[in-house]
């Protein structure tokens, strides 16, 4: 009695010390430096799922999204102690679109293509995916981009960002990866992040059960493919040896004999989606959302005389200053901001929808946290929520603005008023107090060159006594 009890113990220390020996054995994936904070992370893609959510068919299948969100569940459980973030949160939709293909945004959310469950020919091989995806979040890939960007290239990053957040029509985010979309941003990686994602993947697979010969197979099933699958090859390039890496890990891991996952789970959300009718293409679901666009009162003609070369100076609080053309009136104020326009240009929204401007400035101060160029990427986001078609035109330039160093960044929107291209000038400045000022020029983008140059005076001449 008494040997066998320490037997017993001495087989649970073994198995203890072979699984400690499993996890040195695994190759050692160390998250990218990153200037953002994980809470940072979750707000983004939180932001980007809610636009991916309005303008993509999710769907609406309790046996297929069951299935699909109980393997995302199943690589959650496996993910290591120390790549754990509590504040995200991990959501699994299924897109009921025809192209191959899926994508994470950081902090969680993961959308997986209908087409890639169709394609998939044992649930090792959505798994595969989903664990490539879901290290991309949890090594915050997205965001680690960003940090290595913003100290380089202000100009792409405001527009990536930006373009992460709007550029979104169906199309951009599931078939033109190239496009300035989600897919740019957030989902199109180096070689070295996706080597990391593909090693982390296979630790994931292979902690959860699954096999990760899945994966290597899903990616030849891809790289085969026409349509959809290029796409998702495009966003996340082959690190080299992608196969033979993977199977290198799985052999580590000693994963290679785990089953492959052709349940009868599996066999029945394949066989729920043959029943339906077929998935539309991504271009199909992007004419939709174009027909869908126009609303409220776009397509009113607006009379509006050109800036007036002499100058006026209002007073909007204490301590600031605003010269702007003689002919431009205070049409707005409220909040944090004052919009200065010509007579004819101001509409305020009563009968329905948000108050909007055709000619003219606002003038504003927003929450900052002293880092300009990050400051000016979440005011853009900002504006981008309420400004689907708001897109970067030109790149950041650093401009002295109310007589310190600041940046300004040529815009190109549709004008909820007239339906009309527009351009924004947005220049942006930090304050003493922590404060982000920034200045938004608007112009009908056939009238860009009158308005420019009233735009520079604005934000030349703003005083700030701040101090
Ligand atoms: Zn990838």
């Amino acid at each position: 009695m008494k040997a066998r009890f320490t037997s017993a113990r001495t087989q649970t220390i073994l198995a203890i010390l072979l699984s400690s020996a499993l996890v040195t054995a695994q190759t050692r994936i160390v998250p990218p430096d990153n200037g953002y904070s994980p809470a940072q992370d979750v707000e983004l893609g939180r932001q980007a799922a809610a636009q991916v959510r309005q303008e993509l068919p999710l769907l609406r299948d309790d046996l297929v999204t069951s299935y699909v969100d109980g393997l995302g569940r199943r690589l959650v459980a496996a993910i290591p102690s120390e790549l754990r973030h509590p504040e995200f949160r991990y959501t699994f939709d299924v897109v009921n679109v025809r192209e191959i293909n899926a994508f994470a945004l950081p902090g969680g959310p993961m959308f997986v293509n209908r087409g890639m469950i169709e394609a998939a020919r044992d649930e090792g091989e959505i798994a595969g995916v989903m664990a490539h995806e879901l290290s991309h979040v949890l090594l915050r890939h997205g965001t680690a981009q960003a940090t290595k960007a913003t100290k380089y290239e202000i100009g792409a990053i405001a527009g990536q960002v930006l373009g992460a957040i709007v550029g979104g029509t169906a199309g951009s985010i599931i078939a033109q990866g190239s496009n300035f979309g989600i897919s740019t941003y957030f989902m199109k990686f180096s070689r070295e992040y996706e080597s990391q994602a593909d090693i982390l993947g296979v630790q994931l697979m292979a902690r959860a059960g699954y096999n990760p010969q899945s994966m290597a197979n899903m990616f030849q099933t891809l790289a085969k493919q026409g349509g959809g699958g290029p796409e998702w090859l495009s966003d996340h390039p082959n690190p080299g040896n992608r196969e033979q890496r993977i199977l290198q890990e799985a052999r580590l891991l000693n994963a290679t004999n785990n089953p492959s996952g052709n349940t009868p789970e599996f066999q029945r959300a394949q066989a729920r989606l043959k029943g339906m009718s077929p998935a539309l293409t991504a271009k199909d679901i992007q004419q939709q959302n174009q027909r869908r666009q126009p609303t409220g009162t776009s397509g009113r003609t607006v009379n509006v005389a050109p800036p007036s070369g002499s100058y006026r100076t209002y007073q909007p609080s204490n301590g600031m200053r605003v010269a702007v053309p003689a002919n431009w009136d205070a049409v707005q104020s409220g909040g944090n901001s004052v919009t200065y326009a010509p007579q004819g240009a101001y509409f305020s929204g009563d009968n329905g929808g948000g108050s909007a401007f055709t000619h003219g400035v606002e003038v504003g101060v927003a929450q900052g946290t002293g880092d300009l160029q990050r400051d000016t990427n979440s005011l853009l986001r900002n504006f981008a929520q309420s400004n689907p078609d708001l897109q970067q035109s030109g790149r950041a330039r650093n401009e002295s603005v109310a007589g310190r160093s600041g940046i300004t960044v040529d815009l190109a929107n549709v004008s909820e008023v007239t339906g009309q291209p527009e351009y924004i000038s947005l220049s942006t400045t930090e304050l003493r107090n922590g404060g982000l000022l920034y200045i938004i020029g608007v112009a009908p983008r056939t009238e860009a060159g009158t308005y420019q140059d009233a735009f520079r005076r604005i934000r030349q001449n703003i005083q700030v006594a701040d101090r």
